[in-house]
């Protein structure tokens, strides 16, 4: 089994700029620390390291995408903007998408962080891969940055291997704690990519990711929402993976499985309000692993999106590393065991009402694909 680990120091060099947590400083905000500082990602890049995890891993060094590669997904304005502000050296290119000097080029390398991962497995290079990209992506949309992210990293990626002929279909699993609408948005109306996203509702963006977003036209029934309520734990999670997630993924068959990989699901994330641990993660990373294997020879990418707990988030990107290298190291969590204990991580009455609804969406999708062959 070889994993491709794709990682660029330059990728830690985007600059959210100065923030109050998310709050750009004004007459009462006081100047502060933004939370897509990259202390999180470059702490989990670290612990690999340490850990000796990298030695486990196949390094693989990320360049650019083009401005054509970004084209095909995003408008030109949106890249014009962005190139700009990124001259300009600050600013915001969205709601709540910070820019500094440089974040474009940043941001080409981020997608093409993604790009490797993809590219990688599917020439067989490596069986899987983990592409710790920054800024992430989920949220950018055909015309518009927002949520920390500039371009859709795996949209970006996704249409460059189609038209590259090295890919034709592919599901996005997003466990981000925030809805995917970035990249539900680019897919919408496309059979070939099957997009879920589960998520905690209604947290962002506001109005996005309800079971009732479900496709439209040729895609149809190719957009699964999975809307859980705030304070979700293991159970919740574990119980969408195995009634929706992985029911959906081999009813579609992709040719390559990737994972929106944020860990703002975290039980210590200060954007998020759910209760998950590392170990979860694990366990959630065990079924990927495995459902890739019955149906898409074991094709598996990750790319990193939000997770914004500087001390906790490393444990949960190295447990899915981990997972996907099938190596374990001697790392051990020292909040799983305490986050295991909080009341509520098994499956809740209303929480198995909205996982009920979202099976419930398996069976158009099943439709769809069938009249589709
Ligand atoms: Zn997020």
């Amino acid at each position: 089994m070889a994993t491709g680990y794709v990682f660029h120091e330059h990728l830690m060099w985007h600059d959210a700029g100065s923030s109050a947590d998310m709050m750009p400083p004004g007459r009462f905000v006081e100047p502060g620390k933004h939370l897509d500082a990259p202390g999180a990602k470059r702490r989990l890049n670290n612990l690999i390291q340490v850990s000796g995890l990298s030695r486990h891993l196949v390094p693989i060094v990320p360049e650019p995408v083009s401005i054509e590669d970004l084209l095909r997904v995003h408008t030109p304005r949106h890249v014009d903007d962005i190139r700009m502000l990124s001259e300009r050296g600050s600013g915001f290119a969205g709601p709540q998408a910070p820019i500094g000097i440089g974040s474009f080029e940043i941001a080409l390398l981020s997608a093409g962080t993604t790009y490797a991962a993809m590219r990688a497995v599917l020439t067989g290079r490596v069986d899987n891969a983990y592409a710790l990209a920054r800024p992430p992506g989920h949220h950018a949309g055909p015309d518009g940055a927002m949520g920390n992210c500039l371009f859709s990293n795996i949209g970006v990626s996704i249409r460059r291997l189609q038209h590259e002929g090295l890919l034709d279909r592919a599901a996005v699993v997003d466990w981000d704690v925030h809805h995917g609408n970035g990249t539900e948005t680019i897919f919408y109306s496309d059979p070939s990519v099957l997009t879920i996203s589960v998520h905690q509702d209604n947290l962002y963006p506001t109005g996005s990711g309800a079971l009732t977003d479900n496709g439209e036209g040729a895609g149809a029934g190719y957009n699964v929402n999975i809307p859980l309520p705030a304070g979700s734990g293991m159970g919740a999670y574990e119980s969408a993976f195995d009634r929706v997630i992985v029911p959906a993924l081999r009813a579609f068959k992709p040719d390559l499985v990737i994972v929106a990989s944020g860990f703002d699901a975290s039980g210590f994330d200060p954007l998020g309000r759910m209760m998950l641990n590392s170990e979860c993660f694990r366990r959630l990373a065990a079924r990927m692993v495995a459902v890739a294997a019955e149906t898409s020879r074991g094709r598996l990418i990750m790319s990193q999106e939000g997770g914004y707990s500087e001390g906790y988030m490393p444990f949960c990107g190295h447990a899915v590393i981990e997972t996907l290298a099938n190596y374990r190291t001697e790392v051990v969590d020292p909040l799983s065991d305490h986050i295991d204990e909080w009341v509520g991580q098994d499956l809740q009455p209303h929480q198995i009402a909205v996982i009920d609804a979202a099976e419930g969406l398996l069976t158009r999708l099943r439709k769809r694909i069938t009249s589709a062959a």
